[in-house]
């Protein structure tokens, strides 16, 4: 508690004043040797600001071949958030003793690992209150854990007491500083030094599911990369790459979908508010493109939501393609749930064939879920590097949902400052894509499906060519740091 207290107090002090408390704590188990480390299942832990920690967690998992998960606020934090202002609010919270943020996600089978490695970046000296949600959740009685950390300078070992005294019979190991640009091999050593390289192999940690842990990533939808699409719960197949037609109205828009048809796309997402629902539906009856090779979403405002037996009947009269591959309620509202249930029996009439959701975060899927019988396929909801949701799309993959994003590209009149951020050109240059092209490779690599808009022909096709290349762990991460929770509209 008292560590708290002294946070901004600054981490020399502080390491004396840890010390001090480390003595007076109940001993927890502590030592070096490699040898001790206990055989079986590695989890490696890790919460991650600026996603560096992420950066390094994610070459641990891989190189044992084993599971990650990232622990997250429900509420994540912005750039300002993290300042080195002594009013931020990461700052204001590292100095509450009894603080435990909201955490997002759940090992739900904790019981398996013998060992965790657990990492996350010294804030103020200290781990980040989270971390301290993360160990008091579950019984580590018996099992070995392994701290490593980032920061610029300030040293671990004041971190540990506190985080010891939350875990009394766990095992702790000593633990590791890692520099912020700490490399793969840096990572590589010190999995050697302590014994683990080699011993420990599971399945493979995939990049597009890395915040789950394995039981939950069998229940996390998984892309197919060979057949650009994903297997929604409802059993049918869908496009992990679309074509967005928010505000692209009459010629324009039917002229967007016939030219993306054409160029291979074969997802698209249109909406009652964008009133393009019969330039969609022309373009496509007259495209020659088979009706069952095209995925259509649609979605019900909710000024609709009040007679939605009504809106879905006029959804389908609009488009006039037969069924509606998927119908989403555009966000939440007065009588959604009684939408909901209206689209629950189109469905079982075959008017629709999957049901999901847009603009709805974790506290309204909460809400929602146990409402409703079948569970949404899908939930299309804003995402770009700029407004990463990272703690969101975890918790609806999950749930076995696929996480679509809008404004993929930052959305109109935001593009620029995305397509021109000089990590993401950097990242482009060396790939030799665009910068379009990388930020929906990297949603993709995070399991997120991608609807940029367009009409212009060139970027139309630009926007389908990104399955040759793939972006590495570090690129990932860097992109990943670009986060600032910088929302580009209001829902
Ligand atoms: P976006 O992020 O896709 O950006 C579109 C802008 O990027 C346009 O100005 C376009 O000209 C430009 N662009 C597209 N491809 C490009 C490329 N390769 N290079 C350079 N510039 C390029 O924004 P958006 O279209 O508004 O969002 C995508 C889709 O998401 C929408 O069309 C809509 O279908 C959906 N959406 C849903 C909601 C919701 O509440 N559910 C909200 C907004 C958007």
């Amino acid at each position: 508690m008292l560590r708290r207290l002294f946070a901004l107090a600054g981490s020399l002090l502080l390491a004396a004043l840890c010390s001090t408390s480390q003595a007076a704590t109940a001993t927890p188990d502590t030592s070096t040797a490699s040898s001790e480390m206990a055989e079986g299942k590695v989890l490696v832990a890790y919460f991650s600001g600026t996603g560096i920690t992420a950066g390094i967690a994610k070459d641990m998992a891989d190189l044992l071949q084993t599971d990650l998960f990232r622990i997250s606020n429900v509420q994540p934090y912005s750039v300002a958030d993290m300042a080195y202002d002594e009013k931020a609010r990461a700052n204001q919270e590292q100095k509450q003793a009894d603080f435990r943020p909201q955490m997002v996600g759940n090992v739900s089978n904790m019981e398996q690992y013998d060992t965790v490695l657990l990492g996350y970046p010294i804030w103020a000296g200290l781990a980040p209150c989270v971390v301290l949600t993360f160990l008091e959740r579950y019984d580590f009685a018996g099992k070995t854990i392994v701290p490593f950390c980032t920061s610029g300078g300030s040293p671990l070992e004041p971190s540990i007491p506190e985080l010891q005294a939350l875990t009394p019979q766990a095992h702790w190991l000593v633990g590791k500083r890692f520099e912020s640009h700490a490399s793969r091999d840096d990572v590589r050593a010190w999995l050697q030094q302590l014994n683990l390289l080699g011993a420990h192999t599971s399945a493979a940690v995939l990049d597009q599911t890395a915040a789950l842990t394995q039981s939950d990533q069998a229940k996390a939808p998984v892309f197919n990369f060979e057949q650009h699409s994903v297997m929604l719960n409802s059993g049918y197949e869908m496009p992990i790459n679309g074509i967005g037609t928010y505000s692209l109205l009459g010629d324009t828009c039917y002229d967007a979908i016939t030219t993306a048809l054409k160029t291979g796309v074969r997802l698209i997402d249109t909406a009652y508010m964008y009133r393009n629902e019969e330039e969609v539906g022309r373009a496509i009856r007259d495209s020659g493109v088979p009706r069952e090779e095209i995925f259509v979403i649609t979605k019900l405002y909710p000024n609709q939501f009040f007679q939605p037996e009504e809106a879905i009947e006029q959804a389908l009269k609009k488009l006039n393609i037969g069924y509606i591959d998927m119908m989403l309620l555009h966000h939440p509202g007065h009588d959604d749930v009684k939408a909901y249930k209206a689209v629950e029996k189109a469905v079982a009439a075959g008017k629709v064939r999957s049901i999901g959701l847009s603009n709805w975060y974790v506290e309204e899927l909460e809400e929602f879920l146990p409402q409703v019988s079948i569970m949404p396929a899908l939930v299309q909801n804003e995402i770009h590097p700029y407004y990463q949701e990272n703690n969101v799309i975890p918790f609806i993959q999950q749930q076995g949902i696929v996480v679509q994003g809008w404004y993929p590209l930052g959305g109109r009149g935001h593009t620029q400052s995305l397509l021109n951020d000089p990590v993401i050109t950097k990242i482009a240059q060396a790939h030799g894509k665009s910068a379009a092209q990388v930020i929906l490779r990297w949603n993709l690599q995070k399991g997120v499906v991608v609807i940029p808009g367009s009409s212009n022909p060139a970027h139309i096709k630009e926007n389908t060519e990104l399955y040759d290349f793939e972006l590495t762990a570090e690129e990932m991460a860097q992109i990943n740091a670009l986060d600032r929770n910088e929302k580009h509209d209001w829902y």
